[in-house]
């Protein structure tokens, strides 16, 4: 579905009517494409006194072709465009010390290239060695949801909390994250916290195919959010099975053709549904790396208006489908160590929404299965995590009442709705090899949705 609004303001008359009547102006948000840069510019690095975090991010940064300005930030020339702020708050042990983050950020805060990226590092609370440093450190998320909603013109800003008490897989996961998040492939993500724990990850060989021989299997890929993340995954170099009910089989064929996959036509409701699945599995790869439940409905009505049905179902494709396929696939052993879960939740899941019950219910399960079973899978080296999208262009949007689907779009940080191929770059970070150390986070991919905020 095309924004006709967005398309009009980056036209010549467009651009004037905005500016004359004050109107919301959606940036072009910058996309990955293979072999593009990471950044349009330098990256300012900052780090507050007695950070541990400068040396792996320099490091991070040098692999990946960035070369960091780490100098006193002072001296840094006042005409140099960045593309991305990186400030290592580790350091901060007491909300005196948060002034160090006003030093940094204030002389820079229009220094960034449109599209450009901050991103800030902290100790997640619950691990920090006082109740001060834990109160600063709980701070910096103002700090950077408030960045993200200021800077406009496509900038976004994250937290992301690494664990001081880190393993192998800590530094890959925490280089995973950085180029996920300093990349085109989060274009749509902004205001979120991650945490970087613990867990068996692996660099890839080469980072624009950091998922090459992973099978992965994606549920509801005969369209929408599901066919772009086939796409994606494929592109980045994984094995894909793509599955969808038997009504919707050419689209899926032409999925599965497109990207050299296979298809699997099953509906996610039928007896034995499960069982059948992990056959096909069996039969075809021995295996299956990454999972993702991207397969969903909606069934609206208010509760007062619903019928039991429209519950049921609801619940039933976008909740218990997840929790029967985990069962036999884990029973089975077919998600090795390293496997991934990867869940489509929703803002409404987060946020609640009128005349979504049903759906919010299901969608809030899916947080709660995430929250459940990344502690519970964790020594078996299989990481669980879910994505959040808000307002997506697809046809699930495009049958939402016009005055409300403007809303939808416009009430985000980066005034438009979000392409299928965001949430599906951030479904692929969180499938790489690379991202163990990545484990029960909920992502929102929503442009900072006002919704849940
Ligand atoms: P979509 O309707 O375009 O695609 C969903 C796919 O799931 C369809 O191909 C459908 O046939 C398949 N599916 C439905 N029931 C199934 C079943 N029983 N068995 C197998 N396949 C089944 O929707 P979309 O917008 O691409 O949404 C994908 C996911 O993202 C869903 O979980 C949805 O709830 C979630 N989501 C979407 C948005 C958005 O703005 N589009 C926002 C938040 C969350």
């Amino acid at each position: 579905m095309t924004d006709r609004y967005a398309s009009f303001v980056q036209s010549g008359p467009g651009r004037a009517l905005v500016k004359r009547l004050g109107l919301p102006d959606p940036p072009r948000l910058r996309r990955h494409r293979p072999g593009d840069p990471l950044l349009p510019g330098p990256a300012l690095v900052g780090t507050a006194t007695g950070g541990r975090l400068a040396e792996p991010v320099g490091r991070i940064l040098r692999a990946a072709g960035v070369e960091p300005t780490t100098d006193n930030p002072a001296a840094a020339d006042a005409d140099t465009r960045f593309g991305a702020l990186v400030y290592d708050a580790t350091g901060i042990t007491e909300s005196t010390g948060l002034r160090q983050l006003y030093d940094f950020f204030h002389p820079y805060a229009r220094s960034l290239h449109a599209s450009g990226r901050v991103v800030v590092l902290g100790t997640p609370p619950e691990q920090c060695a006082t109740p001060r440093e834990a109160t600063a450190q709980r701070a910096l998320e103002g700090l950077t949801r408030s960045i993200g909603k200021e800077f406009g013109r496509g900038v976004t800003a994250q937290l992301v909390y690494a664990t001081a008490d880190g393993d192998a897989g800590t530094e890959i996961g925490l280089e995973s994250t950085l180029r996920f998040l300093l990349s085109g492939r989060s274009a749509y993500v902004s205001g979120q916290v991650i945490r970087v724990g613990t867990g068996p990850a692996a660099a890839p060989a080469d980072w624009d195919r950091p998922l090459d021989g992973q099978v992965v299997l994606v549920t509801g890929a005969a369209r929408g959010i599901g066919a772009a993340l086939a796409r994606v995954l494929a592109r980045d170099g994984a094995q894909v099975v793509v599955l969808d009910i038997p009504e919707a089989g050419d689209e899926l064929a032409a999925v599965a053709n497109g990207i050299g996959g296979s298809a699997v036509q099953l509906d996610l409701t039928a007896p034995n549904a499960a069982t059948r699945l992990a056959d096909h599995l069996v039969a075809r790869h021995g295996r299956v790396d990454v999972v993702v439940h991207n397969a969903g409905i909606t069934r609206d009505r208010t509760i007062a208006r619903m019928n039991a049905d429209r519950w049921d179902q609801v619940i039933d494709v976008n909740l218990s489908s997840q929790e029967r396929i985990n069962d036999v696939l884990l029973e089975r052993e077919l998600i090795p160590r390293g496997g991934r879960i990867v869940s489509v939740s929703s803002i409404a899941g987060i946020a609640g929404n009128r005349g979504q019950t049903n759906y919010a219910t299901s969608k809030a399960g899916v947080i709660g299965l995430v929250d459940s079973l990344a502690p519970a899978l964790a020594d078996r080296g299989i990481s669980v995590n879910a994505v959040a999208p808000g307002f997506i262009e697809t046809r699930l949007t495009a049958r939402i009442p016009l005055a409300l689907r403007e809303a939808g779009r416009r009430m985000n940080s980066m005034s438009q709705g979000g392409l299928p191929v965001d949430v599906a770059e951030t479904i692929g970070w969180l499938a790489w090899p690379a991202s163990g150390a990545v484990t029960g986070n909920v992502v929102r991919v929503c442009g900072q949705s006002l919704l849940g905020a």
